[in-house]
């Protein structure tokens, strides 16, 4: 069955950005009848805390979306050591000492390599009794093979991740799982088929299809879309920092809110009240804007800028 999952990483209150990827995922699943997923990521210890969690999933109820299954990503630590297991039985499990700095300097030293690891503690063994007594990063060492990939807006996303940007790590010094593997092995345990999210993650894409790659799972059908984005120093970033849901809710209806998001998503002519429901009457991807799009926050409403 056609599965598909939104999976907001919990460190800290949803922001526009959040909602609109949280309301894109849920027109792409139930304009096709699939199940879908909310998938709560939770993993860094020092970034996520319990009550974002709770947070999250009222904020997402409060915009007027439902799921089939909700899960905590920090419940799946039983399967994500037995994937680590798994890379270890296939041998491409290594224990990385590189520090930050250093990778800096070597980056210094040669600035073709940009944040590319090159792959120095490849061939470095595992300590005896395997990775779960190891006490620095782990890396999967990836095939050195290119990974042709175009996700369902048409982005190439082809490459060869060993070599660019290298290896993954997928154990952190600090024990806990990192994104890719988390991300990559949730997803298969829970059948996604489609995978819909934010253009920012499109650079992690082919790094996580050389993992299912190394440990034998599907591929999910991608798709990655626009994202919200503010002005901050003269530059443009991602709709963060300006403001969270506390305040968006202070100032909005679940439904205003909602009818915003989809006018500056392209998928009404308008930005009167809606509700993800009547949202899918008329649902398109071909509708849905290509291009990001610029808001700014008054201290009281979202403007939509460019
Ligand atoms: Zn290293």
């Amino acid at each position: 069955m056609a599965t598909g999952r939104f999976a907001p990483s919990t460190t800290g209150p949803a922001h526009p950005g959040t909602l609109l990827a949280a309301l894109l995922c849920w027109l792409d699943a139930r304009s096709q009848g699939a199940r879908l997923l909310l998938r709560l990521e939770d993993l860094d210890p020092e970034r996520c805390r319990p009550e974002w969690s709770h947070g999250m999933r009222e904020d997402l109820a409060w915009l007027g979306l439902d799921w089939d299954v909700v899960e905590q990503q920090s419940e799946a630590a039983e399967a994500h050591a037995r994937s680590l297991d798994e890379l270890e039985a296939r041998g491409a499990l290594y224990p990385c000492r590189c520090t930050r700095a250093q990778l800096r300097a070597e980056q210094g030293r040669n600035p073709l390599l940009g944040s590319i690891y090159p792959g120095t503690c490849r061939g470095r063994p595992l300590p005896a009794g395997g990775w779960r007594n190891c006490k620095e990063a782990l890396r999967a060492a990836l095939a050195e093979t290119r990974i042709e990939l175009r996700d369902a807006s048409g982005a190439d996303l082809s490459g060869t991740p060993a070599r660019d940007p290298g290896d993954p790590v997928v154990r952190r010094r600090d024990g806990a799982i990192a994104y890719p593997l988390a991300s990559v092995c949730d997803d298969a345990r829970a059948g996604v088929t489609h995978v819909v999210r934010g253009r920012d993650l499109a650079a992690t894409t082919a790094t996580q299809a050389a993992l299912q790659d190394l440990l034998g799972l599907p591929r999910p059908r991608y798709r990655h879309h626009l994202l919200l984005l503010e002005e901050r120093g003269g530059k443009l970033a991602k709709l963060h920092g300006a403001v969270g849901s506390p305040e968006l809710r202070a100032h909005y209806t679940g439904a205003a809110l909602c009818g915003l998001l989809a006018h500056a998503a392209g998928l009404k002519d308008d930005s009167a009240e809606s509700t993800p429901r009547a949202l899918l009457d008329d649902f398109d991807w071909k509708r849905v804007a290509h291009e990001d799009r610029t808001m700014r926050w008054t201290g009281e409403r979202l403007e939509l800028l460019a």
